[in-house]
């Protein structure tokens, strides 16, 4: 049976002492969030997590969707827990008041969405691609398509989709084929096939709004000739209401590995009426306010299933009995002692925990940034934050799946055969986390828009937004006696970072392909340090707990046990990826294709 209880004491950690929200009623647009809004929120949510979508989560993977009649039916339950969901304002959460949201913070949202996703990550991703389809409407479309379609997405009535893949066209969009012709009301007939559309049909809502790539008549080739198009599964009547339906539907859903209560369906357009959104031909502009949203949420998809696999170990870890302790026997009373006890079992359970915190960690450092880009009064301010953001979006996205798949891998293993056979869950979180590495941008794709695109950026400039308060940590750690043992290492994988950077830069101007060859070893030792930077401030935070009254020390040294761990056993693979990265391209790329 699968176990979640959302991880409160941490997320309040994160937010109240790592990341500092205390600081947010001083800002603009934030007056209202204070630490006690925040806690009240994470209950909530928390309960609402455990008590009706963890229930959901077997079952909806055991049943998954069905399509009948141009009709897809999501799992028992999913229905009546989403009304709920809605009801409750968690569709409305992260959205703007003046289009009925309750305009709370990212950094309080991104750990909402880490309880739904870990809970039940088929479930979440219906209300995680509305929010992403609010958000590029919101900045690029109409302000008549704003008023017509933002208020019933935030309440949570309609949903959200995003439709980009062909069956020839998934990585390369430049590809792309579906048509739109422009009709003398302003609006666009929509002709084509997508597949792989995420909540593409469903029953939960009472319509769905299609954001469409497709090509004007007089686009250019690739991808500087691909629109936006806003397109409704129903035409809203003048008084807001679904009216007629309009030419799109679904041909079929995949039958896939995991997820499988999220329908992903092959939809059809046919003269289907759209609209506009954005500029013509600027559609991957409007596309990536879109596309980045999600990139940060399908991160948190991983933080997810990698907390709710370690939950799951823990427990299994503390109550199965085999063997005996290499220290003598630890439970003299029972016929063996429980796993816990092995030093491999407990190799296991600390990168489990070592990951998950740290990436709630490094989450909550870029969802405030998030915040600060936002809502921040100064400029200069808000154009750090953003440049940070831009930097950090792969990473969060790349490394926070992997690590989420690795996780949950881990997680398999220590449960033994137990883990492989689908009684207790834990192959469901393998096979569910799985997609998150491979849907909006495979992970190498992150890479390479992290050595091509962010490293690059302004002369270097989004890489000082890590670089610079990454330095400042190391070097105001670095007399500090209690710290040694961890800001040894972090400044040598941190000296490493550095050269790789440099080196990459340097060797991509003259061959783009050493850049893609160094692009997914270099994507992870960033994510690495920048662990290991949340993991140093981590630990800095706790001794200053320790060395004051707290409540709860144990938390605290618990912290600083696992902060060593990090140094010393993960993060040495840093070491490995410099010399992975330095070693170039040659014997990646000189085999002939025909030797393959
Ligand atoms: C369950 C599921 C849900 C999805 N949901 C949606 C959705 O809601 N909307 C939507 O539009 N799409 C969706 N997708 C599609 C998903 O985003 C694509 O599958 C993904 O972007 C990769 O495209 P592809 O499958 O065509 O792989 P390809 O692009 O064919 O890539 C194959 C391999 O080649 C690599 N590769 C390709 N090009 C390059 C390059 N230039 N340099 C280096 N490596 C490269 C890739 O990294 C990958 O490893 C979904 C897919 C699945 C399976």
């Amino acid at each position: 049976m699968q176990v979640y209880n959302a991880p409160i004491r941490d997320m309040r950690f994160v937010l109240q002492e790592l990341i500092g929200i205390g600081d947010y009623p001083e800002i603009p647009g934030l007056e209202e969030v204070t630490p006690d809004l925040a806690d009240a929120i994470l209950e909530e949510s928390g309960k609402f997590c455990t008590e009706v979508l963890l229930p959901l989560n077997a079952t909806g993977d055991e049943e998954g969707c069905v399509l009948e009649n141009g009709v897809v039916r999501t799992p028992k339950g999913f229905k009546e827990a989403y009304k709920a969901f809605a009801e409750s304002g968690w569709t409305a959460m992260a959205s703007a008041p003046e289009w009925g949201g309750q305009g709370l913070p990212e950094s309080i949202n991104k750990l909402v969405e880490e309880m739904s996703c870990a809970a039940n990550l088929s479930f979440g991703l219906y209300p995680g691609l509305t929010h992403g389809a609010y958000q590029a409407i919101v900045d690029h479309a109409s302000e008549e398509l704003k008023q017509t379609y933002l208020p019933k997405m935030v309440e949570g009535t309609w949903s959200g989709t995003m439709c980009l893949t062909e069956a020839h066209c998934g990585t390369d969009l430049g590809l792309l084929r579906t048509r739109a012709e422009p009709q003398d009301d302003g609006s666009y007939k929509i002709t084509g096939s997508k597949i792989f559309i995420s909540a593409g049909e469903h029953d939960l809502t009472e319509n769905i709004i299609h954001l469409v790539l497709a090509r004007l008549p007089d686009a250019p080739k690739g991808v500087k000739g691909i629109s936006l198009f806003l397109v409704p599964k129903f035409l809203p009547n003048a008084d807001g209401t679904p009216g007629q339906r309009n030419g799109v539907t679904c041909s079929g859903i995949e039958h896939k590995m995991g997820i499988k209560a999220s329908a992903t369906c092959q939809m059809s357009f046919d003269e289907a009426t759209g609209w506009l959104v954005g500029e013509p031909h600027k559609g991957m502009r409007a596309m990536f306010t879109m596309m980045n949203s999600e990139r940060l949420s399908v991160g948190i998809q991983g933080l997810g299933a990698a907390e709710a696999a370690y939950q799951g170990a823990v427990a299994y870890a503390k109550e199965r009995l085999q063997g005996r302790s290499l220290a003598g026997a630890k439970h003299p009373d029972k016929p063996a002692d429980p796993i816990i006890v092995h030093p491999d079992v407990r190799r296991m359970l600390m990168t489990m925990r070592a990951n998950v915190e740290g990436c709630r960690a490094l989450g909550g450092w870029v969802a405030r940034n998030l915040d600060m880009m936002k809502h921040h009064p100064d400029p200069e301010t808000r154009k750090e934050a953003e440049d940070f953001t831009a930097l950090m979006t792969p990473i969060v996205k790349a490394l926070f799946t992997d690590l989420g798949f690795e996780t949950a891998s881990i997680g398999m293993q220590v449960y033994g055969g137990h883990g492989f056979i689908r009684d207790h869950g834990m192959e469901q979180y393998v096979r569910d986390s799985r997609i998150s590495m491979i849907y909006e941008g495979t992970n190498g794709v992150q890479a390479l828009d992290l050595v091509g695109r962010k490293m690059p950026a302004h002369m270097g400039r989004y890489l000082r937004a890590f670089f610079h308060p990454a330095l400042a940590e190391i070097d105001a750690a670095i007399d500090d006696d209690r710290l040694s043992d961890l800001v040894q290492p972090l400044s040598k994988a941190f000296g490493g970072l550095q050269l790789c950077t440099a080196e990459i830069a340097q060797k991509g101007l003259r061959d783009p392909e050493e850049a893609g060859a160094a692009a997914t070893e270099y994507l992870r030792l960033f994510g690495l340090v920048a662990l290991g930077v949340m993991w140093l401030r981590t630990a800095k935070v706790a001794h200053a707990a320790l060395d004051g009254e707290c409540d709860d020390p144990e938390f605290y040294k618990a912290k600083l046990v696992t902060a060593q761990f990090y140094m010393t056993r993960i993060l040495p693979q840093a070491a490995g990826l410099v010399a992975a990265i330095r070693s170039g391209k040659s014997a990646m790329m000189t085999l002939d294709e025909m030797a393959f």
